[in-house]
């Protein structure tokens, strides 16, 4: 996959700690996007298959609960997307998959290329980014317009209704402080921490790539992916 960026024990894509990948290349180029240095591929490099579950294999290591795959557009690379979340839901079965795109579910459905990594994905934020539906205070979502949808509840009614998790109402105080209405603690709590922080968020250096960049074997040696 292309890929730009690689973190651990990030916090933005849900109330527990993600290893975080951010893809490189998005053909839908929303106005606002957060993000525009990502839209070209050649923004990352190429990150084979081995290397990002050394990444991920690391995070767990360091406390991470799932995999969040952001952008950039995943979906534009379906293929190695969907092999990536295969191998990830095969290795590491207790994570949490979650991916963001700016296509919405409706849209991503209709193409079979991408149905193994929807199939793969536990919650999907979808919909492109639009700078007049946008809010502050939108939990892990952008604008008005994106949901997070719960995939595997909508799956389990053949998706004939789609299932959004309420998310928004979530708040990360600090180390294991998470605040929320309780039917949302209760179902989040039991399995998952919130050991998610602005602290340790801050704390986490960022790995950068940059594109043209010729890495030495020693230097390979020493990148957790
Ligand atoms: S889909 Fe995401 S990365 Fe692509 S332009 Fe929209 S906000 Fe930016």
């Amino acid at each position: 996959m292309y890929i730009a960026t690689i973190r651990q024990g990030h916090c933005s894509e849900g109330p527990w700690k993600n290893t975080t990948l951010w893809v490189a290349g998005c053909s839908i180029r929303c106005q606002g996007c957060f993000n525009p240095e990502l839209w070209e591929r050649k923004s990352g490099r190429r990150v084979y298959l081995r290397k990002l579950i050394k990444a991920v294999r690391q995070g767990r290591t360091s406390g991470d609960q799932g995999v969040a795959v952001v952008g950039g557009e995943p979906f534009d690379q379906p293929l190695a997307l969907g092999l990536f979340l295969l191998a990830v839901r095969a290795l590491f079965p207790h994570h949490l998959i979650t991916v963001y795109s700016g296509y919405t579910l409706e849209n991503l459905r209709r193409h079979p290329k991408k149905w193994l990594a929807l199939w793969m994905t536990d919650y999907l934020v979808d919909g492109p980014f639009m700078p007049r539906q946008a809010e502050d205070n939108l939990g892990y979502r952008g604008s008005r317009n994106q949901r997070v949808i719960d995939l595997k509840r909508t799956r389990n009614n053949l998706g004939r209704k789609i299932v959004e998790a309420d998310w928004d109402h979530l708040i990360v105080l600090g180390k294991d402080q998470l605040s929320g209405p309780p039917h949302l603690l209760q179902k989040l709590l039991p399995t998952h921490s919130a050991d998610c922080g602005f602290v340790e968020k801050e704390s986490q250096p960022e790995m950068e790539l940059p594109a043209n960049r010729i890495y030495n074997s020693a230097e390979k040696e020493k990148m957790p992916f």
